[in-house]
């Protein structure tokens, strides 16, 4: 075997933006080996557009920190410097990872290379230590001489490019054990690329899914998020997920929809991981992480709800008694331990909660559906529903109620501000504490009915009717 690699033109013209360029010229002009690398090479071989650039050379980190003034060394330690750009000279620009040819070292733990393993390396090891042949690509962007750009294989990527395969460098079964989140971006990379996970990748990831767990949550959560949101077909990265064996072990509430049988005549389209599945389908192209979220769980509360209910004519149904209610707490819990940040967990909870209250708008009080209508979370929610029936019944009468309503709304304020507040009630002369909430949504709600005017609303206090100046002689 030779150390030369395989190498083929780069596609023309070449949409490399000038920051990278001009770290790659840089570190070539210093006598440096200099190339882009990995994902950013991929997706221009593909047409896409790359998230964020990497650059790969032989200088070593303290040559490249004296070349770029203005980098920082969070990475130092795995031979990482991070180029961040000059705004005068490239304005908006992102800054460029830039680390030195390393060889892959060893992972005790699974999940963090071994303190002090570090060892520098040359190009062709470099690319043989990352994960996946797509995403081992040198591309040498500013070749001597004006010749044209080149990408250089050394780990056998462009057949696998062209047949849309992810498939592990090496031995996949060692390659998955040295770093268990590997598994995770195999099924990232297969379900946002639209690419298949080749046969002998895919069976050491089911052999070694129960391994995901030694991957601190927040590294999960985002491959999760990433899955849900950027594939062009969220339900088939359902599918991929569940089917790679790593559904059961960092979502085992979603793995329990299936099999969990539903009414026919509500939902004709079968069982609650289908109806899920089928509205993951039905997502709009890059999803908020709270729509998807809220989609994937908002039914998380059939499968310990599920009962068998005698109708009055002796025939049987299942009935999922509250399952919003316990589905808010269960989507809460799963999102905890997913380590999401508390202001999407509220919001997915509170849209989980609801997705059943939504069906009730055409039976609404005005106060209670303008409400609704002006919930932060609304567009999500409408979207939620209509997902929902979709997926099922595929009757949009309720939707179609909201969005009139909502054309009605849209002329006024869909929710002016109260007129009474907290401080009114305490002038008023009552005493802070649990009674305000409701009385306060009481008021707001009587405010909505129609009345306007402040000392109306206060008077229907009850105790208060007398007027606050009586306050003490009850
Ligand atoms: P994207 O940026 O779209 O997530 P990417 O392929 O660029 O995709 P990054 O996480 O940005 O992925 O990593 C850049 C490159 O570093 C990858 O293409 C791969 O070559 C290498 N790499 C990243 N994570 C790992 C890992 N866990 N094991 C081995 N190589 C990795
Ligand atoms: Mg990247």
């Amino acid at each position: 075997m030779t150390d030369a690699p395989a190498s083929f033109p780069a596609p023309a013209p070449l949409d490399v933006p000038p920051f990278p360029l001009h770290v790659v010229r840089t570190l070539r002009g210093a006598g440096h080996e200099a190339f882009l690398v990995g994902g950013c090479v991929r997706d221009l071989l593909l047409g896409r557009e790359p998230k964020d650039w990497d650059v790969v050379t032989s200088a070593r980190p303290d040559a490249i920190e004296a070349l770029f003034p203005r980098s920082l060394p969070i990475g130092k330690a795995f031979g990482i410097i991070t180029v961040v750009p000059d705004p005068d000279a490239f304005p908006g620009a992102d800054p460029v990872e830039t680390a030195t040819y390393r060889a892959e070292s060893t992972y005790a733990d699974g999940r963090h290379p071994d303190p002090g393993t570090l060892r520098f390396t040359d190009a062709r090891e470099d690319a043989l230590r990352r994960d996946f042949t797509v995403n081992a690509f040198l591309l040498d962007p500013l070749p001597a001489g004006g010749a044209p750009p080149r990408v250089c294989d050394f780990a056998g990527g462009r057949a696998d490019l062209a047949a849309r395969t992810i498939r592990a460098i090496g031995d996949p079964a060692r390659r998955f054990a040295e770093d268990r989140l590997r598994m995770l971006r195999a099924v990232r990379f297969a379900a946002t690329l639209g690419f298949a996970i080749e046969p002998a990748t895919f069976a050491a990831i089911r052999a070694l899914a129960p391994g995901i767990r030694d991957i601190s949550a927040e590294r999960v959560r985002d491959e999760l998020l990433r899955i849900l949101t950027e594939s062009a077909d969220a339900g088939a990265a359902l599918d991929l997920l569940d089917a790679s064996g790593l559904l059961r072990v960092v979502l085992p509430e979603i793995d329990a929809m299936h099999g969990v049988e539903q009414p026919p005549e509500f939902h004709p389209e079968g069982d609650v991981y289908v109806h899920t599945r089928l509205m993951l389908a039905g997502l709009p192209p890059h999803p908020s992480p709270r729509l998807a979220l809220a989609v994937l769980l908002h039914d998380v509360g059939k499968p310990p709800t599920a009962r068998l209910a005698t109708l009055p004519d002796g025939t049987l149904r299942w009935r999922f008694e509250s399952h919003a209610a316990v589905g808010a707490v269960m989507a809460r819990g799963i999102l905890a331990r997913l380590r999401c940040p508390n202001a999407l967990a509220d919001d997915v909870a509170a849209m989980v909660g609801n997705h059943m209250r939504i069906a009730e708008a055409p039976k609404m009080r005005p106060a209670k559906l303008r409400r609704l209508l002006g919930a932060p979370t609304i567009d999500d929610e409408l979207v939620l529903h209509r997902l929902d029936c979709e997926s099922s019944h595929n009757s949009t009468d309720i939707l179609d109620f909201l969005v009139a309503a909502r054309a009605r709304f849209a002329a006024e304020p869909v929710l002016p501000p109260p007129l009474v507040m907290g401080r009114d009630l305490i002038a008023a002369g009552l005493a802070p504490g649990p009674a305000f909430k409701p009385i306060l949504q009481a008021l707001y709600d009587l405010q909505l009915e129609g009345e306007t005017d402040k000392a109306a609303l206060l008077a229907r206090i009850p105790g208060l009717a007398r007027g606050p100046q009586e306050k003490g002689n009850a």
